[in-house]
């Protein structure tokens, strides 16, 4: 059985390498390319992501598969081989059910509507957007209905980034956050004075502001021998292997604090991939398991760690040895409430650690509306309005600080947002479960020593990869299932030390 078993992991990997070579094709587009190259570049990937596709769901790879029921059987389930091969087949039968003709068409809608979004959010006009967003949606209704399984057509979008997870349980979540989260907002937005983050504002050359960030990044894992840093419009991280990791950040030089913690959120992301075990390098294995566990890591290093106050004990004099004069004479107290300022705001990416649920509850309530059909999309800028209102006391000034703010839409992207939150709320409960394991922690983390902090996270979590499902994985790393309280316990604890008590 060994021969066929290879002759599998082998095809698979040939698959890989394509899919790592359009990875590293659109982190290139994104970093260094030149702006004429992009016309043939989307024909590269298009190219690179069909002969993906074709060989991975090819007879053959069905007929291996098939012939390995017994051998995967016979392994430990927990084994890398029998992982792999449950694995392929989840994802084997999964993408069989899609008619090849539904995803071309996907593909060329989300292109479209890319074009069509740029223009509406630049002119503020959601009109513009409108008809190509009703055909995302129609398309997204044909795609769901390739998945009979799934009672609710939100479901079975959901499940392509958050495998087995439903939208009964992302509403009960969130209807417990909506319980806590709005007074919190309202007692922030009365004492706003009581945080000043002046010290984050003046002027800081990009270049002494990747400095600092490697500086950082440096002790939390970053190692120049397999990492780099570059600039990108919108920060992202990704891998060709566990020893090639590249992490994207920009530069306002106006506001420290966008760089710095948007350098920690990467680094954070760089640490799973970078911490998967080698021996499922090169298969489908190796990345992070789902995309709230890897929001997970991410929030975890830009918040758990970067806006406490341990870690400002190690990183002021770092800050003061890059910026003299701005920061010569600020205290530790002083930088670590800039740190963590809140307040409401219109844009998600700029959003703070209290307001920033808000935002992912309103957008994914806005999407179940849309895929049920009880939300006319001509309507959907009016419905935005109001939940802003709502949830945040907010009311955007035009469509493109409101409804067109987000390019997830325009690529088809439904059922992604509550991902996000769903991090916010995993790393806090990861952080609970690791206290017990590292009762020194804010000793090391006040001299910057993050190597134990690092390797308790790559044991329970980033050495296995894709290896089990993401509630298994969450089991594993957290002790339990999704549970809001130990976020609300934190961040209401971290307003009233901030903004006072509330009575
Ligand atoms: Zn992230």
């Amino acid at each position: 059985m060994e021969h066929v078993f290879d002759e599998l992991k082998r095809s698979l990997m040939e698959v890989q390498d394509l899919r790592i070579a359009a990875g590293l094709m659109s982190w290139d587009q994104q970093t260094m390319m030149p702006p004429r190259g992009a016309a043939t570049r989307a024909e590269h990937l298009a190219t690179l992501s069909r002969l993906a596709h074709e060989r991975f769901i090819a007879p053959r790879i069905g007929d291996l598969l098939e012939r390995l029921t017994s051998y995967e059987a016979s392994l430990p389930p927990e084994s890398d081989d029998a992982s792999l091969i449950r694995v392929a087949r989840r994802d084997y039968e999964k993408q069989c059910k899609v008619p090849a003709e539904l995803a071309e068409e996907q593909a060329r809608a989300a292109s479209q509507a890319r074009v069509a979004w740029i223009e509406a959010r630049r002119n503020a006009d959601f009109a513009i957007f409108l008809p190509y967003l009703e055909r995302n949606v129609e398309l997204l209704l044909e795609y769901a209905a390739c998945f009979p399984e799934h009672a609710d057509p939100y479901d079975a979008l959901l499940d392509d980034y958050e495998s087995g997870l439903t939208a009964t349980e992302v509403e009960t979540v969130f209807n417990r956050l909506k319980e806590v989260q709005p007074a919190l907002v309202a007692h922030v937005t009365a004492h706003q004075d009581a945080v000043d983050d002046a010290v984050f504002w003046g002027h800081f050359p990009a270049e002494q502001q990747r400095t600092l960030s490697i500086a950082i990044i440096e002790h939390f894992g970053f190692d120049p021998e397999g990492w780099r840093l570059d600039i990108a419009p919108h920060p992202f991280a990704s891998k060709t292997s566990t020893t090639d990791i590249r992490l994207t950040t920009r530069y306002n030089e106006s506001h420290l604090a966008e760089s710095l913690f948007a350098g920690m959120h990467e680094c954070g992301h760089g640490l799973y991939e970078a911490g998967v075990s080698p021996t499922l390098e090169r298969t489908l294995l190796s990345r992070g398991c789902s995309l709230s566990l890897h929001e997970s890591q991410s929030r975890l290093w830009e918040n758990l760690v970067g806006r406490s106050r341990p870690f400002w004990t190690f990183a002021l004099p770092i800050v003061r040895s890059v910026f003299p004069d701005q920061f010569g004479a600020v205290d530790e107290e002083t930088v670590y409430r800039a740190a963590n300022k809140m307040h409401p705001s219109l844009i998600r990416v700029e959003a703070d650690e209290l307001t920033y649920n808000l935002h992912i509850i309103l957008r994914f309530e806005l999407e179940r509306e849309m895929i049920h059909g009880r939300l006319a999309l001509r309507d959907l800028p009016e419905a935005w309005n109001a939940k802003m209102e709502q949830y945040l006391g907010l009311t955007p000034p035009d469509d493109a600080h409101g409804v067109l703010q987000d390019i997830h839409w325009s690529g088809g992207g439904f059922g992604y947002f509550p991902t996000y939150a769903l991090g916010n709320l995993i790393s806090v409960q990861i952080w609970d479960r690791l206290q017990d394991d590292l009762p020194d922690l804010t000793e090391q983390m006040s001299r910057g020593e993050f190597a134990p902090l690092r390797t308790w996270l790559g044991e329970r979590l980033h050495q296995h990869g894709r290896k089990f499902t993401p509630r298994e994985t969450l089991q594993k790393v957290a002790g339990g299932p999704l549970d809001p309280e130990p976020y609300l316990r934190y961040l209401t604890a971290k307003v009233q030390s901030l903004y006072g008590p509330i009575r």
